[in-house]
């Protein structure tokens, strides 16, 4: 039964229906209901729909820093609850171990965190105030001179921090708690736990298999058909049923659009390792790595995500270049003995992304919307910025063609960017030791977009001096994620950044010598990465406690 206030747009969406139990349909439904059902205002009916036969991707655990954004400040989830319920631990960048084919720079790091890395070398004068240039253009410079240190531990503190194993932040000194991280989280505890907010918050749950879909004559979605439940109706249909894309593609047939000319990995193998018994910690190891590693292998490369417990691993590899036999084979031989009588879960992967994921009544979030390979731990952002974006672009039953519009604008633009990110990772590799990897130096399909950029930063590399006050257009990676990319594939430009030659190169040495100081300072500050975790429970405990205390009913 529909009821409409008076003032209110008759044409009120009144009922979501969500298709999928995964990551995607868990988040959708806590972010929504956040979003929608504020007290007092009038709610809107959300009802989530998933199959008990068809199983989760059940991958998906390491995440970008805007997860912080959208569970703790968005969602209002306390990161300790957050952190024990999902086995988490902290991520602050990805080590990438053996893709550059260079045997002097066979490992380097993408660390998150780039802004304070900005130095300011004319911010006395009152006319040149407001520029500033990256630090990347001086360690270049340097480099150019013969200097040998590398451009991550020159240039980043948490990439120190991530080799001795610190944890980003510690509650002992605030003046030291904030360096940028995500997390590493258990893909099926996440959704189990974002199930009991969404519940707790009224959004309904249905245990049951959508066998049909039925369209009203104007080609929008009128209602699912289910085996058990009869035909479940909505005004708004959000699709977060797998690489399926039940309601998107199947259904609304709306095409999906390949990524495979240009990347060439089309499957993965899972195998998660637990630490030893009664070591959780890791702490036999030395503890839990605070950063994911990404290791190439010969015809793709191998993820390492560490948890509380236990680590995730995955080969993410080509099939035109390696059985799938083969590739389980390499992989167990690069886990080593332990993975040898664990079971391997094999995963094929559709890469690239539906045309519009939006169209009439039906958004596609997760991975019926899209996916570009794990490599830069973009899947749940992508659910994250599709939600965002639909919150920003919220229908009414008229569901305008320009807001749908935007919509599909916005998710084309954001795919494209990180699909250019992710080629740049395999087209500027010197390896040649394998059919995979000349296949990707000699790259036949750069897109157009990525081609433009990298003849730019043949001559000048990205992180450009900029003006502090201007905006910046929006977008996913900032530029030193780039540089990063860049200087650890050796794609570096002839000549440093010209305007460097009127500054005073020894006060530049003594800004390097500070930043090394200061990494130094951090790195004694901070707890160890495992011991901050392990001390987590306790702080919950005394959150609650506190609570009872201060409850009127006690
Ligand atoms: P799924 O998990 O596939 O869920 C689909 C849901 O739809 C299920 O609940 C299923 O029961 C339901 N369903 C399907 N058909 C029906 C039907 N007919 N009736 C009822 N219900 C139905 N992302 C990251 O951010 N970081 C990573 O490190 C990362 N690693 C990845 C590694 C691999 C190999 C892959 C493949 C993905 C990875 N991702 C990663 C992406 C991430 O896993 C997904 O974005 C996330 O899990 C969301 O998946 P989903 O919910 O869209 O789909």
């Amino acid at each position: 039964m529909t009821s409409t206030i008076v003032g209110q747009n008759p044409n009120r969406i009144q009922n979501i229906v969500i298709v999928g139990g995964g990551t995607s349909g868990w988040l959708s439904a806590a972010y929504l209901s956040k979003a929608l059902n504020k007290s007092g205002g009038t709610p809107c009916s959300i009802t989530l729909i998933e199959s008990s036969d068809i199983c989760t991707v059940g991958v998906g655990e390491a995440t970008l820093p805007t997860i912080i954004y959208t569970l703790s400040e968005f969602l209002g989830i306390p990161e300790p609850d957050l952190m024990i319920e999902c086995n988490a631990t902290f991520k602050m960048g990805t080590k990438f171990v053996n893709w550059s084919g260079q045997p002097d720079q066979n490992v380097f790091w993408h660390p998150f965190g780039g802004e304070d890395i900005f130095w300011h070398p004319l911010r006395q004068g009152s006319l040149t105030k407001e520029l500033r240039i990256p630090i990347s253009h001086y360690w270049l410079k340097r480099k150019l001179q013969g200097n040998p240190e590398p451009f991550d531990y020159s240039c980043f503190e948490s990439v120190h921090l991530c080799a001795a194993k610190k944890s980003p932040k510690t509650d002992g000194n605030p003046k030291l708690r904030y360096l940028e991280y995500a997390y590493h989280l258990d893909a099926g505890l996440l959704a189990n736990y974002l199930k009991q907010k969404a519940k707790s918050e009224f959004v309904q749950h249905i245990v049951d298999n959508v066998l049909d879909v039925s369209l009203n004559d104007k080609g929008f979605i009128s209602h699912l058909i289910t085996k058990n439940n009869g035909n479940i109706y909505g005004d708004l249909f959000i699709d977060c049923s797998g690489f399926k894309g039940l309601l998107i593609n199947q259904t609304l047939q709306e095409p999906f659009i390949s990524y495979s000319d240009s990347l060439f990995c089309d499957n993965a193998i899972a195998i998660p390792i637990a630490y030893d018994a009664e070591d959780k910690y890791d702490t036999r190891n030395g503890g839990i790595n605070p950063y994911t590693t990404s290791t190439a292998l010969s015809s793709g490369w191998a993820w390492n995500t560490p948890l509380v417990g236990r680590s995730g691993n995955g080969y993410v590899y080509s099939s035109a270049f390696i059985s799938k036999a083969d590739a389980e084979a390499e992989f167990r031989q690069h886990l080593g003995e332990k993975s040898l009588h664990l079971e391997a879960k094999h995963i094929k992967m559709r890469v690239g992304r539906t045309r519009n994921a939006w169209v009439k009544n039906c958004i596609s979030i997760g991975l019926s919307s899209g996916f570009i390979e794990p490599l830069e731990s973009t899947g749940i952002y992508l659910i994250e910025a599709g939600l965002e974006n639909l919150l920003h672009n919220f229908p009414d039953r008229l569901f305008q063609p320009s807001c749908i519009a935007n919509y599909n604008r916005i998710m084309r633009e954001q795919y494209e960017e990180i699909r250019d990110f992710i080629v740049m990772h395999y087209c500027l590799t010197k390896r040649e030791d394998t059919p995979f990897w000349k296949a990707n130096k000699y790259h036949p399909a750069i897109p157009e977009s990525l081609k433009e950029k990298l003849n730019l930063w043949q001559i000048t590399w990205p992180d450009n001096p900029t003006i502090i006050c201007r905006e910046k257009i929006a977008k996913l990676f900032p530029d030193y994620s780039y540089t990063c990319i860049l200087a650890g594939m050796g794609y570096l430009p002839k000549h440093s950044l010209p305007i460097l030659d009127y500054y005073d190169d020894n006060e530049v040495e003594q800004n390097f010598l500070a930043f090394k100081n200061h990494a130094d300072a951090l790195k004694k500050a901070l707890p160890d990465h495992h011991e901050y975790i392990k001390q987590l429970p306790a702080k919950t405990f005394k959150f609650q406690w506190k609570q009872r205390l201060s409850s009127p009913a006690l």
